[in-house]
């Protein structure tokens, strides 16, 4: 078995282990591997870690589509690895938090986010809590006339 550090597009490291690198060119090439984070099949060995575990070499071992437990690094045998952190993991929760809490208070207006935003700044209709899409010409107009408003957190996995 090999360890890779991996790397997605978006530039997320992570790790996975591979049986041997042809294994590891093959799923990569079959869109196998993917990042825990943002679910990209295009990962790049990021820096390879050198240790090979296992030296005796097991029959048939499959591939594994998932990362396994990260062990703790072992203290007399530093590699150069990447893994998530667990900070990411968390930051990543509260954003799942903060869309939901968003999307439950707030009404949903679609692409008439622009027009009710707008209206509500210039005192035309009461205050309220909205979410909607804008375009990026349109939040930099509004954003330019002084409107408040945050883009809404999308999470990797929900797109599409
Ligand atoms: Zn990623």
């Amino acid at each position: 078995m090999i360890r890779y550090a991996l790397a997605c597009d978006k530039g997320h490291a992570f790790e996975s282990w591979f049986q041997n690198s042809a294994a590891y060119d093959k799923q990569v090439k079959a869109g196998l591997v993917v990042c825990p984070v943002c679910s990209s099949a295009k990962v790049e060995k990021a820096i390879m870690a050198p240790r090979v575990a296992g030296a005796k070499k097991r029959g048939n071992a499959p591939p594994l589509p998932e990362l396994p437990p990260s062990p703790a690094p072992s203290p007399e045998a530093p590699a150069p690895v990447a893994m998530v952190s667990p900070q990411e993991r968390e930051f990543r929760k509260k954003l799942k938090e903060l869309r939901d809490h968003l999307t439950k208070n707030a009404d949903y207006v679609g692409q008439k986010f622009p027009e009710e935003a707008r209206k509500m700044h210039y005192g035309e209709i009461e205050h309220r809590s909205i979410y909607g899409e804008a375009s990026p010409d349109q939040a930099k107009e509004l954003h330019e006339e002084g409107i408040e408003f945050h883009p809404l957190p999308v999470l990797p996995d929900e797109r599409n």
